[in-house]
């Protein structure tokens, strides 16, 4: 046989194809069904066998040479293709990309980390507990059995199951921050989370955040409730906060007291916010009560705590000036935005 086939020819015709149809139709004369390198090596069994190996090699060079220079001039015509539509419309491909927005933390979750931070600074730990609580947690082991009058100033979402209730306060995670320290000291948590009463209006809404802190040590005195929660509000607030203690009554403290500071809008000297008075309460506090101490299995007689209940809220209308909490909850994206930094009375 040894035909003279010149198959430089043919990868030089196959890369020079104008369109896919003139490559298609190359491939079909050389190595398609019946093409011309097909149907060479179809004949290959009427040579002898060594004539055939030779022939059969040759063939195979000749056929993969013109498979690869297809496969380039393929790939080269769709990318000149693919081109010609870009520029048919009108794509501009050096134009700067449309950045995709970042996600933005919640303003509320911004004020409770910023409260966290404060707290760890104090040196006190991070404690958690469930949103759905045992009337145990929730009511009897903070001092207030079934009958207590205080149960009534909160008005509780109850479950379905018997016994349970959606928390009213974080102070239920006391009880169990102290069943988890076994009888050691010092117990110095904080317990930042959501809490639920039937409320709805422009400064409470149903679900809302606490923080808890609770300190229990030996010897710990109404000093060291005052002198912390001063710094804690001086820390998150500003130093230039006037602040005031006044007696109150919680069931699961006694003593008692509600810290004020000076009012944001008139600075102290009374206006309509205020009532008159120059100041708004911040938080509820006081000295950890013998029962409270006894359920989380301390000895009143032995060792002394504070505590105090925040409203993160609270804190938040006051570092961004809001007069309607709800807004905060609507989660329209451009009021949001407003308490990134920058924007409104941000905070950093
Ligand atoms: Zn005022």
């Amino acid at each position: 046989m040894g035909e003279a086939f010149d198959y430089q020819a043919v990868v030089e015709s196959v890369a020079a194809a104008p369109t896919r149809t003139a490559l298609q139709e190359l491939r079909n004369q050389w190595v398609g069904k019946k093409g011309w390198i097909t149907e060479q090596m179809k004949g290959l069994s009427r040579l002898s066998p060594e004539e055939r190996r030779e022939r059969g090699a040759l063939l195979n060079q000749w056929r993969e040479a013109v498979l690869e220079a297809l496969t380039n001039r393929e790939e080269a015509l769709l990318d000149a293709e693919e081109r010609a539509t870009l520029a048919a419309e009108g794509l501009d491909l050096t134009l700067p990309g449309r950045r995709p927005q970042a996600g933005l933390l919640h303003p509320m979750t911004r004020v409770r980390r910023r409260v966290e931070d404060v707290l760890l600074r104090l040196g006190f730990s991070l404690a958690y507990g469930p949103q759905v609580e045992t009337e145990w947690y929730n009511f009897e082991a903070l001092n207030m059995p079934a009958d207590h009058p205080a149960r009534d100033m909160q008005d509780s979402f109850f479950v379905d199951v018997p016994g349970l209730v959606l928390r009213t306060q974080t102070s239920p995670v006391q009880i169990r921050s102290m069943e988890r320290h076994q009888g050691r000291l010092p117990v110095k948590i904080m317990a930042p989370g959501v809490t639920y009463r039937r409320d709805d209006d422009a400064t409470h809404v149903p679900m809302f955040q606490q923080v808890e802190g609770l300190v229990v040590d030996t010897a710990i005195s109404l000093a060291d409730l005052t002198g912390t929660l001063t710094v804690m509000v001086h820390e998150l607030l500003g130093s230039q906060v006037g602040t005031r203690f006044r007696p109150s009554y919680f069931p699961f403290t006694e003593p008692s007291v509600e810290m004020d500071v000076t009012c944001a809008v008139c600075e102290g000297s009374g206006c309509r916010v205020c009532k008159g008075t120059g100041w708004v309460e911040i938080l509820g506090s006081g000295i950890v009560h013998p029962v409270v101490l006894k359920n989380g299995g301390y000895d009143p007689d032995e060792v002394s705590g504070f505590a105090f209940g925040m409203g993160i809220e609270r804190v938040a209308m006051r570092l961004f000036g809001l007069d309607d909490l709800r807004l905060l909850y609507q989660n329209d994206l451009r009021y949001l935005e407003r308490f990134q930094s920058g924007g409104g009375r941000g905070i950093s």
